[in-house]
């Protein structure tokens, strides 16, 4: 045998004793078949990896970022599916091993379309006829606000560890994605969920969180939007009055207002949203989460 080829063989066996098995890791979505507004969770599983192992995960699913958290050799965020029509979502991760080693997983899910509209809603003539161009400017300042609010909470750290409860035990009137006709006229989807209740009754946090933001809206009327960190924001609107402030730390299941019929409602009932980021998702869906 030549000196070369002797090294060369050397060489090869070094490199498949150093690295029998190269690292592999696989990034799944759950549900697999999650309709339009839903809360995803995202798990990156390692296989291989022990000699090379992942020191840093970044990730975007539909355009916003993703916040991966290691425990027991898995990897998981919370991800969100836009409520508009989009035909698949792609989840990508960006992975970094210690040996400076990046993979990119990219996972593509198929989105159905929400049903077509079906309730028909009378509501007060001063909601049913078109917004002056005034009104029109307040209610886009005041969405505005309420979208900032979801954008910030990418900065803030995941503040709650027990599961997200419904901020009221009566029953739902109106579910989330119902497409709704306004007078016959207008047509919009309903993007968060109505639970029935008399003014006066309470309204508790849905999580651990800090308060974003308090104010009365045209639409939403006395509001609050609780930052529960890493994304997740969920608000509570109509409210005949408000127990909390900006800037308060509130706990799970902690009284933060009582139900009222301000804004733009037929009668009282308190109406919940949430928010991944930017995106409008169903508030029942974190409370569905196993996380
Ligand atoms: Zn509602």
């Amino acid at each position: 045998m030549s000196a070369v080829k002797s090294l060369l063989v050397a060489a090869l066996g070094g490199a498949l004793l150093a690295a029998p098995v190269a690292a592999q890791s696989h990034l799944r979505v759950s549900p697999a078949h999650p309709l339009p507004g839903a809360v995803v969770t995202l798990t990156l599983r390692d296989s291989g990896g022990g000699r090379d192992s992942i020191v840093a995960i970044r990730g975007t699913m539909a355009g916003e970022p993703l916040h991966f958290e290691s425990a027991r050799g898995e990897h998981r965020a919370i991800g969100a599916v836009p409520v508009d029509s989009v035909a698949s979502v792609v989840a990508q991760a960006l992975v970094t091993r210690a040996s400076g080693r990046v993979d990119t997983l990219r996972v593509a899910v198929e989105i159905p379309p929400l049903p077509p509209p079906s309730e028909q809603l009378a509501v007060a003539s001063r909601f049913g006829r078109p917004l002056d161009a005034a009104t029109e400017a307040r209610v886009a300042r005041e969405n505005a606000r309420a979208l900032a609010v979801g954008r910030r909470s990418h900065q803030s750290p995941r503040v709650w560890s027990a599961p997200f409860l419904r901020p009221r035990a009566s029953e739902i009137s109106s579910s989330f994605g119902t497409g709704r006709t306004f007078n016959g006229a207008v047509t919009s989807r309903h993007l968060g969920v109505d639970f029935r209740g008399a003014v006066g009754e309470p309204v508790r946090a849905a999580n651990a969180g800090v308060v974003a933001l308090v104010d009365r809206f045209f639409l939403g009327g006395r509001v609050v939007y609780i930052d529960h960190g890493a994304g997740v924001v969920t608000g509570y609107l109509h409210l005949s009055k408000v127990l909390v402030a900006v800037g308060d730390t509130v706990t799970r299941g902690q009284q933060i207002g009582l139900v009222g019929a301000t804004g733009r409602v037929t009668g009282p009932h308190l109406h919940w949203n949430a928010r991944y980021g930017a995106l409008t998702v169903n508030p029942l869906d974190l409370v569905a989460l196993d996380w």
